[in-house]
């Protein structure tokens, strides 16, 4: 675009939004464009700031007539370089767009717009006694859109599935302005395509989503967590299954640490106490929750109980009251936290066959070793829905050696017929590698999808491939 076409399309799109609704130069703040991967910090050319969905519409017809690239935005806390805007590109962000339209009890939904930081619903939820289960780290700055748009998964899912499974209704916007207004709370409507599946998890490259309706969910009234100590993974395998069998819907959350992460919490995030010693291959983390409090601490000691029979684990620790509860949460979280004390490390967010885990730690352990001897590495995550964290140090050279270490850990997730990105996403980081996960044919029909939505290739272009 020439430059007097741009300074055109520039002031037309500030006129569209008022004073309020822009900001430039260097009123734009770091926030909006510095990327949490330490990727990139480039401005964008302008950063765009509607106030309802008319806007939205108008910003996008106006980019498409231009060909203007744009890159939508939540709070900016994913974890695959997707929302920073790069060079030449304009930012659309929802941080006018915050409210809470309607708590709906009988049909149990919310409907929201997309810059409502998640925090908010879960308390909004909460204050009408239901539950809005979506829970991630970054919940106090991260926006319901983003959590969309990347379809977001955290520590639920085992329960209550990913944001996919969350949400009844969308309205989102096409590339060329097209409101596609499907704001709706039918929990059945098998009228044709589920068009607005095509708005989650496309990391706003088909469309950008303004106004969704969210399910919720009962609010439990007891919880109850345990720490158990195991030993093999088969044991793990099988204390899952035992776990799914005896607590049914009451399992909230399986997760489990591995050996080597267990040791870098309890020597690098002090404020975690870890609750037992260090000798078991194993920590997993079994939360319930339910609506009996006494029936179901009952039904936990004695699955527990059962587990032990069987010789599934080797310790038990149960946390009864909500201090020790948040005890072992926060060693499960302190996961996520030992970077300061190690040094940079590289962090891998995979999905794959459970009974194929164990086998994945110990291949990833022998394959970066054949080449750095002395890394550290440490497994941890969501096992209950066969999703892995890995986090890995290599030394002081760690930064360089990325791309070998994405090769090794993304080739072997390929032989296990795995996911390169389980809730993360694709972005920029992990494009280069979608081939790993998806086949040709399937990587074809994404993109002609995309040509079809935003045949000008405006939306968030070079994210996801
Ligand atoms: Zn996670």
């Amino acid at each position: 675009m020439a430059a007097s076409e741009l300074e055109i399309l520039i002031d037309h799109l500030k006129g569209l939004v008022g004073s309020a609704g822009f900001r430039e130069g260097g009123d734009i703040e770091l926030k909006n464009y510095q990327d949490v991967m330490g990727a990139r910090s480039v401005a964008p050319l302008l950063l765009l700031r509607p106030s309802d969905t008319q806007q939205v519409s108008a910003i996008l017809k106006a980019c498409f007539e231009a060909n203007q690239p744009i890159a939508p935005q939540g709070g900016m806390t994913g974890l695959v370089s997707g929302a920073a805007p790069l060079e030449g590109e304009i930012s659309l962000s929802f941080e006018r767009m915050k409210k809470i339209i309607e708590v709906d009890r009988f049909t149990s939904t919310m409907t929201v717009e997309a810059g409502v930081e998640l925090q908010k619903i879960q308390e909004e939820a909460d204050s009408h006694e239901m539950l809005f289960p979506l829970d991630l780290g970054a919940r106090g700055s991260c926006t319901i859109g983003g959590n969309l748009s990347t379809n977001a998964g955290g520590n639920r899912v085992i329960r209550y599935g990913m944001t996919r499974d969350l949400v009844i209704g969308i309205e989102a916007v096409l590339a060329d302005g097209t409101i596609i207004d499907g704001l709706h709370k039918l929990r059945k409507n098998n009228t044709g395509y589920d068009l607005k599946q095509l708005f989650i998890g496309s990391e706003g490259t088909l469309g950008v989503i303004t106004q969704a309706v969210l399910k919720l969910s009962p609010k439990p009234s007891s919880q109850v967590v345990a720490l158990c100590g195991v030993n093999g993974f088969e044991n793990v395998a099988n204390l899952l299954v035992h776990a799914q069998t005896g607590l049914g819907s009451n399992l909230s959350a399986f997760e489990v640490i591995w050996n080597n992460t267990y040791r870098l919490i309890d020597e690098h995030v002090p404020h975690a106490s870890v609750p037992m010693s260090d000798q078991y291959d194993f920590y997993v983390l079994i939360e319930s929750m339910g609506s009996h409090a006494e029936k179901d601490a009952d039904l936990f000691v004695d699955v527990l109980h059962g587990a032990s029979e069987k010789q599934l684990v080797e310790e038990i620790i149960i946390a009864d009251s909500d201090s020790k509860i948040k005890n072992i949460w926060t060693v499960r979280d302190a996961a996520a936290e030992v970077y300061p004390g190690v040094g940079t490390m590289h962090t891998y967010d995979v999905s794959l066959n459970v009974d194929d885990m164990g086998y994945f730690g110990e291949e990833v352990e022998k394959r970066l070793r054949a080449q750095w001897p002395e890394a550290i590495l440490g497994l941890f995550g969501h096992i209950g829905d066969g999703n892995v964290h890995i986090i890995i140090h290599v030394g002081p050279e760690t930064e360089r050696y990325h791309l070998q270490i994405d090769e090794i850990i993304y080739r072997l997730i390929q032989e296990l017929n795995g996911a390169v990105s389980a809730e993360h996403g694709i972005g920029l980081m992990k494009k280069q590698f979608l081939s790993y996960s998806k086949s040709e044919s399937e990587i074809a029909l994404m993109k002609a999808l995309k040509q079809t939505m935003d045949p000008r290739g405006i939306l968030n272009p070079g994210r996801v491939f």
